[in-house]
């Protein structure tokens, strides 16, 4: 059994007692069902003397006569069906409340696992991947786990106790009746590589139709705007096709199964038919006893049958294991040492010796990348778009890890430090802001749940944001993302900029802070933002050279190294890449 498996079912181990008892409960009845037929085809109608079993239900029945002997039957297999009923009802809640709790089980930890993924596991993997693996394959196990361990644990069991039952009755027929199980097993094995193979195939094409979905309508926004829906379609509807087909294929095997199971079962009930009317006409053998043999081997088939048939949910669910396996061994975590040490708060002090990082190993974003920056100073980042600003400031809070050099923060390297104690003291503003589902409130303190109200006005003044927010219909509690409102790109960065205020960082981050502002705006914001640098170190990336009139070091990156740094003076008395800016943005200078 898998590792992860075990873990699942450990705690749930009294369940799984309760499941098995009343299983066997099932199973015992399932055994004594045909005996009262037994008891009216040989005593009853024939006339051989009555078993022990029933003849203690004579008294109360008020006779032994036959009449009185066939009641007896009736009511035995009243109360053999009752007992296996409550047996019934128990076990297949029960099953039901494991699988359930399984499959919660599975779906926590793996959203668990998610969360602590680096951003390079996102880079490289579809968000539809991950999604249908949280909602389908955890759905495929969890219905395995209410349905089909249960079956195929009766069916096992039964198939034991039927095998025992046949040859202490009729050694001779039980022999027929085992000898294709084994031909049949070989194709069952045989035919579930095959459709395991297929089902692989059946979930990948899944995965890509909701991938493509998600990403369809995510984009529906530029999809209309340059009118590509009828492509989209085409995409969408081939996605779906491959599903179709992948699906078929997988049944083309499938569909193999009963009638060549159903044929190998009309083989051994023939020759017991056969064998058994001749011992009959010799004396050999009673009417009731061939009709007891038949009813088992019904009942021996039976789970032969299930289990066939069950190949096929069998190839699913290993596949759907092996999906929620390869997101779970997923380790592109951002490794904390044995021994981190946790952050005391940060003079805020940044160098970088000899970074190197890129997305693929085969094309580095940056090369070599030394810079080192003091306590208190601001910092602006300059460079042409694509030329890794945005990365290299995404590995300062260990978004991602360097390849290569060494990142320390106060003189220690950042991998010392306690994740989390780290990314607690950076604040961060990101180049696109994203809203959460949730009131402005919600939004502007997410990165400290515990700030009061006072505060978080406080925050949204400071990044101009509180003008905009109090002419809202709610104000504060107004709700925006997913299904609230939604804003502007410049309204989102600033109750951007607010969320990462509020958390009143010795190291603020700001990627492009004002693109999306209008002059006013921006140079409300970089006011606000210039009161507030006082005591911090920050990191500016900017296009616009205005932003950065403040900075007190200015650094060029391109082509993967810093190109130029120092003052704005120093720069533009250098007359290289940030001079020609300068030129581009402000004419002579
Ligand atoms: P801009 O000024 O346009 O914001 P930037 O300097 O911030 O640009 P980055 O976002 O750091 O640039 O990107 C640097 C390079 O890394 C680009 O060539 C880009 O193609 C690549 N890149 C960025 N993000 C990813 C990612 N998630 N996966 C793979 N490559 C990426
Ligand atoms: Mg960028």
């Amino acid at each position: 059994m898998p590792p992860l498996l075990r873990e699942l079912l450990r705690p749930r181990r009294r369940t799984l007692a309760v499941i098995v008892t009343m299983t066997l409960v099932q199973m015992l009845m399932s055994l004594a069902a045909p005996w009262p037929l037994k008891v009216i085809l040989d005593n009853v109608v024939g006339n051989h003397p009555p078993p022990q079993w029933i003849t203690w239900l004579l008294p109360v029945m008020g006779g032994a006569g036959r009449v009185h002997l066939a009641e007896a039957a009736g009511v035995m297999t009243v109360l053999i069906a009752l007992v296996a009923g409550v047996a019934m009802y128990v076990s297949s809640y029960f099953t039901e409340s494991l699988s359930q709790n399984i499959g919660n089980d599975l779906r926590v930890r793996l959203y668990h696992h998610l969360q602590e993924l680096s951003l390079s596991y996102y880079d490289s993997t579809r968000v539809g991947t991950i999604m249908s693996t949280l909602t389908g394959d955890v759905q495929t196990i969890q219905g395995f786990a209410s349905t089909s361990t249960l079956n195929i644990f009766t069916d096992a069991i039964t198939l034991f106790g039927m095998i025992v039952v046949m040859f202490c009755l009729r050694w001779d027929f039980a022999i027929i009746a085992l000898a294709v199980t084994p031909m049949l097993a070989v194709f069952v094995f045989r035919v579930n590589k095959i459709i395991r193979v297929a089902v692989r195939e059946v979930r990948t094409r899944q995965s890509e139709l909701v991938s493509t979905l998600q990403e369809g309508l995510q984009s529906i926004e530029v999809v209309q705007a340059f009118s590509r829906e009828d492509a989209q379609e085409r995409q969408f509807r081939e996605a779906s096709l491959g599903a179709v087909y992948a699906w078929l294929n997988a049944r083309r095997w499938s569909s193999s199964l009963a009638p060549v199971v159903s044929l190998a079962i009309a083989l051994c009930t023939g020759l017991v038919l056969w064998r058994g009317a001749l011992l009959i006409l010799t004396g050999a053998m009673t009417v009731g006893a061939l009709t007891v043999f038949l009813a088992y081997l019904a009942k021996f088939f039976q789970p032969v049958r299930d289990l066939a048939q069950m190949t096929n949910t069998i190839a699913q669910v290993s596949v759907a294991f092996e999906r929620v396996m390869a997101v779970c061994d997923a380790d592109k975590t951002i490794p904390e040492r044995p021994m981190p040490i946790d952050p005391p708060p940060f003079r805020g002090e940044i160098e970088f010796k000899n970074v190197a990082f890129g997305y693929v190993p085969e094309s580095p974003v940056l090369r070599d990348i030394t810079l080192s920056i003091q306590p208190g100073q601001m910092v602006g980042v300059v460079g042409p778009t694509g030329s890794g600003k945005s990365t290299m400031a995404s590995l300062i809070p260990r978004f991602r890890d360097r390849d290569a050099g060494l990142i320390t923060i106060d003189g220690v390297d950042i991998s010392d430090y306690k994740l989390h104690g780290l990314r607690m003291q950076i604040g961060f503003v990101l180049q696109d802001t994203v809203l959460l589902r949730g009131s402005i409130r919600d939004n502007i303190s997410f990165g400290r749940p515990d700030a009061t109200m006072e505060e978080i006005v406080n925050a949204a003044r400071m990044a101009n944001a509180d003008e905009f927010i109090v002419k809202m219909p709610d104000g504060y509690d107004s709700l925006v993302g997913d299904r609230g409102l939604t804003l502007s790109g410049g309204q989102r960065q600033r109750i951007g900029i607010a969320r990462a205020l509020i958390r009143d960082n010795p190291i603020l981050i700001l990627d492009e802070p004002t693109a999306a502002l209008d002059a006013q705006s921006e140079d409300l914001v970089i006011e606000a933002m210039e009161r507030l640098m006082k005591g911090r170190t920050v990191i500016t990336i900017a296009h616009r050279l205005s932003t950065l009139r403040r900075a007190d070091k200015i650094v060029v990156i391109d082509d993967g190294v810093v190109a130029e740094d120092g003052t704005h003076e120093e720069l533009l008395a250098l007359g290289g890449i940030y001079a020609h800016l300068h030129q581009l943005q402000f004419g002579k200078k």
